[in-house]
């Protein structure tokens, strides 16, 4: 299926070809829609024009000349504010950054370039990417395309917004508990997680280093799986990425998933979930049966423990990862009359409130005579839940649970009670932990017509089966 969408990576693919379609007409046919839309949903912090139609030009050129195009050539594509774009603004949605345009482009961004990606512009998101809802962007929350006064998720937001109302075919995200797979599920779009280390985090603005992963939107599991293809790889530039070979990840996807393991750990259907986003769920899963696949219940005891450890491990990251702005590298100075007083009047008035309230507790979290209490026991926790996984990968081929416990909420809901905010992760950050990949493809709605997420996890470096699985669903779903 391509729900409501006008394009998908296939068809302008062949349009281009058939000469249909030149590349420069699709990015106007894009910014036509992004120029009607935009005001009301807040998708878009930046548009690249500039950018976008000298990367048309160049694939209108190839296919006038009879080039080989590249597997992206054409493909409109939104990419959130905290990942760098050579000559394109990166704001992070902060005031911080707010001027501030990167010298050089990240390596997955390079890489749509080379693949023939049009750049439309830069998405909102939370500031810094701490956050659930969008509502901790500096410029304004984002709209759900599917539910105007609902959240589209967070902290990729405008990214799924962006691709979900159509004002882009795919779009990049990131996740660092839950950011690309949560709003995926909220608005109704598959958004994939990698393995971490599968794709290069080169030129993503870090807020926890060893948690971050750059991944897609897309309005169908096969244009998800096109995007992986181009930006998965080693990267001699980030140590932390796999020198493992990248596979043909669209052809993968199609195979049968007849006989395939299906764990289903009950720790993901207890209290607190939302009967009807259980029902659809367990639909998703009687539907995997019919497909010959064999369900198996599964128990992963540390779950529970999981939104405590992730949000010490990832505070404590964030801290030391802020420390960088201080008024004298990037970005916003507010000057003052001593050096002190110039770099807390900077981040006074750069940051915004959670994103301080995450210094601050990651701060504390790694200071002396904490440390062993709090970040040294959430490291030892997060072995434990890894363990959980691969214990679990021993048995089943793939894990399912639901992405969210509720579909999206209102905007305003949860933003005056940070607490909930961070329960709402509950079934995402086990997996962003653990260092596994997942998805979070749309299974269906509630009565309200909400949209809600099934949440496919694999073992490391298992994206073809994550996306094999979500494919199915897909498939059988529509
Ligand atoms: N909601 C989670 C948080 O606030 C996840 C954010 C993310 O994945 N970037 O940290």
């Amino acid at each position: 299926m391509s729900r409501s969408a006008s394009w998908t990576v296939a068809s302008i693919r062949a349009a281009l070809l058939a000469k249909k379609i030149s590349a420069r007409e699709l990015a106007d046919e894009y910014y036509a829609r992004i120029d009607r839309r935009n005001s009301e949903l807040n998708a878009y912090l930046t548009l690249s024009r500039d950018r976008a139609y000298a990367q048309a030009d160049r694939v209108d050129a190839a296919v006038s000349c009879g080039d080989n195009l590249p597997p992206l050539a054409g493909v409109p594509i939104a990419i959130k504010d905290v990942i760098s774009t050579r000559g394109i603004r990166t704001t992070c949605a902060s005031k911080i950054l707010e001027t501030y345009v990167p010298p050089y482009d990240a390596t997955a961004v390079g890489r749509l370039d080379a693949a023939g990606a049009v750049f439309l512009g830069k998405t909102n998101c939370d500031e810094f990417a701490m956050g659930g809802s969008n509502e901790n962007s500096a410029y304004g929350p984002v709209r759900n395309p599917a539910a105007p006064d609902r959240v589209p998720g967070g902290s990729s937001g405008g990214s799924a917004a962006a691709v979900t109302a159509d004002l882009a075919v795919v779009a990049l995200g990131t996740d660092t508990g839950g950011s690309i797979r949560q709003p995926g599920s909220f608005c109704g779009v598959p958004g994939l997680m990698p393995t971490y280390g599968r794709v290069s985090r080169y030129g993503l603005v870090a807020f926890a280093s060893s948690l971050d992963k750059i991944g897609p939107f897309a309005n169908n599991v096969p244009d998800a799986a096109a995007v992986l293809s181009v930006i998965a790889g080693h990267d001699p530039c980030d140590s932390t990425s796999a020198a493992l070979p990248v596979a043909n990840y669209p052809a993968e996807i199609e195979q049968s998933v007849t006989g395939l393991r299906i764990g289903v750990p009950e720790e993901y259907f207890a209290d607190g979930l939302d009967p009807e986003v259980k029902q659809r769920v367990e639909a998703g899963i009687a539907l995997l049966e019919k497909l010959g696949c064999r369900r198996v219940p599964l128990k992963m005891p540390h779950t529970g423990y999981a939104i405590a450890a992730y949000y010490i491990i990832a505070t404590a990251e964030a801290s030391s990862n802020l420390a960088r702005y201080d008024g004298v590298r990037y970005g916003l100075r507010v000057p003052g009359s001593t050096l002190t007083e110039m770099y807390r009047q900077t981040r006074d008035r750069g940051f915004g409130p959670e994103v301080k309230r995450r210094i601050m507790l990651g701060t504390y979290a790694l200071s002396a005579g904490y440390y062993d209490a709090y970040y040294l026991r959430a490291q030892k926790v997060r072995a434990l839940i890894a363990r959980d996984f691969s214990d679990a990968f021993q048995k089943v081929d793939a894990i399912v649970t639901p992405t969210a416990p509720t579909p999206a909420f209102r905007l305003g809901e949860k933003s005056a009670d940070p607490l909930q905010m961070y329960l709402a992760d509950i079934y995402t950050v086990t997996g962003s932990l653990a260092g596994v990949p997942g998805i979070s493809v749309p299974c269906g709605k509630t009565s309200a017509g909400l949209p809600v997420g099934m949440q496919i996890f694999g073992p490391h470096f298992g994206e073809s089966r994550v996306l094999q699985v979500a494919r199915a669903v897909e498939h059988g779903l529509h």
